[in-house]
């Protein structure tokens, strides 16, 4: 059987220009060595988990409002089916390529599989910039994107969500266009309109299931969200939700921030700041625009929150935006705990200064579930043809986040490394996928 390193270098070999790709493969296998060393059977399927199961690249031809045909590029990539139909959003943004979309579906595989319910992981999204664009000019986009992704979804194969760049008004224009094409109103998207399929809670949920874990590990510690001074990156539907849930609880959210730079109230957003900043969010203006807003607030241009002094770091914004000297700043200012809303926020040397000093680090796959969660709960409502209150999703939503996190502090704790909760997500996570394939043959 291959070793480790073997598989390591097979699988960087394959695709050495996809960076993104690779580095989500080797935090996963680079964490995981304890898990092969004390159960060497699951080495047997680990090439095959690095594999997607199928890439999907195609063209979308859209017209401008001008009336010139523009051309962009579209992705599906059907990781791994092994637990259930994949599952996983679309991303649409300009920096979108094939590592980008296989390093988010590679993480989906084992985020899905930390929630306990059937979904499989998948990933998609193409380099279309919905920035500045017409409502029109989306629309046409999105009907032409859904033309040729049709063919390869279903409430059984793959079911597609959304992911930076793609919210309600996308998705219900890919719905629509699914409909036209298909005649079938069926449960092959998430994050539908909770008049037609959608699930209550599902919007919050990313935000708020990432508080939950949150709240959840303070609580094991003795401690609790009271008081706790919070820097918050990003500030779409995952930083909005998990500041509402932060204030809730107790605690001073200190920022938000967009690719341009970052506004910081030194006392905290209360609730009425929260709802300013996110009316103008969706009206699609900057952080920046705040300022008219507050005479307290200032703003960092160009610099992201990771300065601004915190006891706990929820960034929600995008991949590799806390690297090695952001991880050294968040240290040294005293920072405890970071639970991750986006998906690979922490490039690796971040990843290893949080564990080398003691910073509670809480991987996205395990800390951001919460939304591909509701997500599952919204495909149960639909197949069986069911409304649940916003009580109820919220209360699943709560269990699923209190089971993701006593799973990774036991799995670490099994494995001989207490309070090491990236190895315990990468090693519940993979077990349950791996055992699924080895018992059905690959
Ligand atoms: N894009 C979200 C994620 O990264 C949600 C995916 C879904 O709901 O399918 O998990």
């Amino acid at each position: 059987m291959a070793t480790l390193e073997e598989i390591q270098c097979k699988v960087r070999s394959r695709d050495p220009n996809q960076d993104e790709f690779l580095q989500a493969v080797d935090e996963v296998l680079t964490s995981l060595k304890p898990l092969f060393e004390r159960y060497p059977k699951y080495l047997s399927v680990l090439s095959a988990v690095c594999e997607p199961e199928r890439v999907v690249q195609f063209r979308v031809p859209w017209q401008d409002d001008r009336g010139e045909m523009q051309i962009n590029r579209g992705f599906r990539v059907q990781f791994n089916q092994a637990i259930g139909p994949y599952k996983g959003g679309l991303r649409f943004h300009p920096t979108v390529n094939l590592s980008i979309i296989k390093f988010l579906g590679f993480e989906q595989i084992f985020k899905n599989a930390l929630t306990t319910l059937p979904m499989g992981g998948g990933k998609g999204g193409s380099d279309f910039d919905p920035k500045g664009k017409t409502d029109s000019e989306v629309l046409r986009f999105c009907q032409s994107f859904m033309t040729e992704l049709y063919k390869h979804i279903g409430p059984d194969t793959d079911v597609p969500a959304g992911d930076i760049g793609v919210g309600g008004r996308e998705i219900g224009f890919m719905f629509g266009q699914y409909k036209r094409i298909t005649n079938c109103h069926q449960g092959v998207l998430t994050g539908k309109g909770w008049g037609w399929g959608g699930s209550l809670i599902r919007p919050e949920a990313t935000g708020y299931g990432l508080v939950y874990a949150l709240d959840f590990a303070l609580k094991d510690g003795g401690d609790s969200m009271k008081g706790k001074k919070i820097t918050l990156s990003g500030s779409g539907n995952v930083a909005q939700f998990a500041a509402e849930k932060c204030l809730e609880l107790g605690a001073t959210v200190l920022t938000f921030s967009d690719s341009a730079g970052t506004i910081y109230e030194p006392n905290g957003f209360d609730a009425d700041k929260v709802k300013k900043l996110v009316a103008i969010k969706d009206r699609r203006g900057r952080c920046k625009e705040f300022l008219e807003q507050s005479s307290t607030a200032q703003y960092l241009e160009g610099k992201r929150p990771w300065g601004v002094k915190c006891d706990v770091a929820l960034p929600s914004a995008t991949q590799n935006e806390i690297e090695k000297a952001d991880a050294s700043t968040l240290v040294a200012n005293g920072c405890k705990f970071v639970f991750e809303g986006a998906n690979m926020p922490s490039d690796n040397d971040a990843i290893e200064i949080f564990k080398d000093n003691n910073v509670c680090y809480f991987p996205a796959k395990a800390a951001n579930a919460g939304g591909v969660a509701v997500s599952g709960l919204e495909m149960a409502q639909n197949s069986g043809r069911v409304h649940w209150t916003r009580n109820e999703v919220d209360q699943k939503l709560k269990g699923i986040m209190e089971n993701i996190y006593n799973t990774c502090r036991d799995t670490a704790a099994d494995l001989g490394k207490p309070g090491d909760y990236q190895l315990g997500a990468n090693a519940a996570g993979f077990k349950k996928v791996a055992d699924a394939m080895i018992e059905q043959g690959q």
